[in-house]
């Protein structure tokens, strides 16, 4: 076997997670225990009022005043929490990123995320949210890997007829960023899969109805991350949420949800932990508000890169973290419950596939996530001509369409392929994600989406005379904070600026639940190697090729 540093070779074992708790006696900024004072200017700012005020302001005000009079604490603060994000101004190279401060990098636009609880979108939402692209977005859609739509290039003159064109269909940009409930990811295929282990749209409903927005869970440590699936793909990437309710058969007490806690990736990653409790459908929501409300009051707020609730569970351990959620937050115990099954089926869902109902749904694999707000009006175009108003974006950057009549299937699959919209992808079109990366991003050192789309052009040519028989997913990010989920990709990839170069550094053999594994792990960096963008395609190749020499019968690559 060769050496990792350089031909590709088989991935180091996985590890669980790299977080510490804290030393002992340190002043955290933990609410319940070290009381509400600020310790740090994010805290300052939140305080002072709901963040979420800042909405009539933009409104009422900066739309009409320009950028220029925006006060820094809501520009680069409170605009978060209604999914707005100063864009990276152009031509400002990543090397500069850590000396320069938010103000100096932003230029006058903003990249708006519309949050999608579940995935969830109409036909009709498809088309607003597209033409609102081409009208004030210069055409850009991205599909996030948390089941969002990201726009690009808007000017705050623009965003209050933006958000009117939002709510007339029913969509929110609401704490689709800030320190708040992020967009909740649901199964995408909830209520139309076969041999479901239950449908969690009601329950999702409920979150959203009872969460989005809700005052007492509007200032938290920083960003909570919520999943819920009956699926038995496993969908929603549950290891790497703050709290996930993953569908299990109780042998005593039916259909519910499995716990799980504190995952989270970037700098520090770590996989979520069971908390070994079953939630009945009828707690979703309390327990929602228990888990929640322990970041909240018990979450680390002096330091932002340690506010994370995986923190606090490396502390705490599952053990008590269950018994304060219990006693302090509930009231009751859960009764114990059991682990979720392996995985069975791709959790992309690519491809055509049989409904409960006798339809179909559709998946199209995207090239890393990149749409267009005309590819979005065309797709709403092609669903209703195929009899269907339901569309659903996936955590892996994918596009579904559900409730199409078996006989109508071909010809929407022919309509979205000029779309770059593809059922049947190459494997690497498939498994290839990336996050924005330098183009908009004010934390990236390099580009991401463009250079994923020419590896993938790469692969289809250079690996056209093999057969690839089990997924490689390949992951590409522009910094160290993770978006498209470095540690659990088998191939996955870090910008860095190093040596005054620009960079990626590989982490090999990461994963999550599938079929191919019964537990998620993290990759482990490969120390040493350093791949710049132009020898990427040779990389990725020579490693596809190692492994296909290498594999064992029926071996993926994460058994490698
Ligand atoms: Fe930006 Fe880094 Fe996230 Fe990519 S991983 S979107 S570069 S913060």
């Amino acid at each position: 076997m060769t050496t990792p540093t350089d031909t590709g070779t088989a991935p180091p074992k996985s590890a669980s997670g790299r977080v510490r708790g804290p030393r002992k006696g340190t002043d955290l900024g933990q609410w319940k225990v070290s009381g509400r004072a600020p310790l740090n200017h994010n805290e300052e700012f939140k305080a002072e009022e709901n963040s979420l005020d800042v909405k009539q302001r933009i409104i009422d005000t900066y739309s009409k005043t320009g950028y220029a009079s925006i006060p820094t604490d809501d520009v680069h603060g409170r605009f978060r929490w209604l999914g707005l994000y100063t864009q990276r101004k152009q031509g400002v190279a990543g090397a500069n990123t850590s000396k320069l401060d938010a103000e100096s990098l932003s230029d006058e636009y903003f990249m708006q995320r519309i949050r999608l609880d579940g995935g969830q979108l109409s036909t009709e939402q498809a088309r607003v949210v597209g033409g609102i692209s081409r009208d004030f977005a210069r055409g850009t859609a991205d599909v996030s890997d948390r089941q969002n739509i990201q726009l690009h290039w808007l000017r705050i003159e623009d965003v209050p007829e933006m958000w009117e064109r939002l709510d007339s269909v029913g969509l929110t940009t609401l704490e689709a960023c800030g320190d708040t409930p992020r967009v909740f990811l649901g199964s995408p295929v909830a209520g139309v899969e076969k041999n479901a282990i239950l449908d969690p749209s009601e329950d999702l409903a409920a979150l959203r109805e009872e969460f989005v927005g809700n005052p007492e869970y509007v200032n938290l440590p920083r960003k909570f991350k919520t999943a819920i699936t009956g699926s038995p793909t496993l969908d929603v990437v549950h290891e790497i949420n703050d709290v996930s309710f993953v569908g299990v058969n109780h042998p005593e007490l039916g259909p519910g949800y499995d716990l799980w806690v504190g995952g989270a990736l970037s700098v520090s990653p770590r996989l979520g932990e069971r908390l070994g409790a079953f939630v009945s459908r009828e707690n979703v929501v309390p327990v929602w508000a228990g888990v929640c409300g322990i970041f909240r009051d018990y979450g680390y707020r002096k330091q932002r890169t340690k506010a994370r609730l995986k923190f606090l569970l490396a502390e705490w351990g599952p053990e008590k973290f269950r018994q304060v959620l219990q006693d302090e937050y509930l009231g009751f115990e859960l009764p114990d419950g059991p682990a979720p099954e392996r995985a069975v089926g791709h959790s992309d869902h690519v491809g055509v596939h049989e409904q409960v109902d006798g339809k179909r749904y559709v998946g199209f694999a995207l090239t890393a996530g990149r749409l267009s707000g005309d590819a979005l009006v065309a797709l709403a175009d092609a669903a209703e001509a195929a009899g269907s108003q339901r569309i659903r974006l996936t955590p892996h950057q994918k596009v579904l369409v559900l409730d199409v009549p078996e006989e109508n299937v071909d010809a929407l699959v022919a309509a979205m392929k000029p779309w770059g919209m593809d059922a049947k992808p190459s494997p690497f079109r498939r498994s290839t994600i990336a996050c924005t990366g330098i183009e908009f991003c004010k934390l990236a050192f390099v580009e991401t989406k463009g250079l994923a789309a020419r590896v993938i052009d790469d692969m289809e040519q250079r690996l056209a005379d093999v057969e690839i028989p089990t997924p490689i997913s390949l992951h590409i990010n522009g910094c160290p904070n993770s978006c498209a989920r470095i540690q659990t990709a088998d191939i996955g990839l870090k910008g860095q600026y190093i040596g005054e170069e620009y960079v990626f550094q590989v982490h090999l053999g990461g994963g999550l639940a599938s079929p191919d594994r019964e537990e998620g792990g993290l990759g482990r960096t490969v120390r040493g190697l350093k791949i710049t963008a132009d020898d990427l395609s040779d990389y990725v190749e020579r490693v596809t090729r190692t492994f296909l020499r290498e594999r064992g019968p029926e071996q993926s690559f994460a058994e490698w």
